[in-house]
């Protein structure tokens, strides 16, 4: 009994602090896009509609976007927002794309109590549209975080190089 009160109690603070953090993060959400699932269906590719708004997970590996390096930005593939720079990337080793940050304001934190895992789920604020999970076990020299992303929930977008 002892134990599921302390576990209630984590839960409940643990949901209480990222619901803090959420809501602060909604703040400089200026223009959310909001669209009906049939207006997503459309727009999307099959796959796209999988991830980003059913919250599917690319099957991991070195494809897609997992071992690109080059510089630019990474849009979201719902919106366009740019949600991380490529100066943010690095080798994670985990099978999918890993940033140890994103750009200000462009990702939302949720607590995610799927698949009997407690996990923080990443959405991008503009479209909510599913991008993967935030884990703690990131560069100890940056910060700490390594944002998982989907290969699928992102598209590259290289920098001109100055002319
Ligand atoms: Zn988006």
């Amino acid at each position: 009994m002892k134990n599921f009160i302390l576990i209630t109690l984590f839960l409940f603070n643990a949901s209480y602090a990222i619901n803090a953090q959420q809501k602060s993060e909604n703040q400089s959400n200026a223009k959310f896009m909001k669209k009906t699932d049939a207006e997503w269906k459309k727009e999307l590719s099959q796959e796209q509609y999988y991830i980003l708004r059913q919250k599917g997970t690319d099957r991991p590996g070195d494809g897609g976007y997992t071992k690109h390096f080059e510089k630019g930005t990474y849009l979201c593939s719902g919106c366009n927002t740019q949600l991380f720079e490529s100066n943010s990337k690095y080798e994670s080793h985990c099978g999918w794309p890993s940033f140890d940050d994103a750009i200000k304001g462009t990702v939302k934190q949720t607590s995610d109590f799927s698949l009997g895992m407690i996990r923080t789920e990443i959405t991008c604020n503009t479209c909510d549209g599913h991008l993967g999970h935030i884990f703690d076990d990131g560069p100890k020299d940056t910060t700490g975080k390594r944002y998982c992303v989907n290969t699928t929930s992102i598209k590259f977008i290289k920098t001109e190089d100055d002319k």
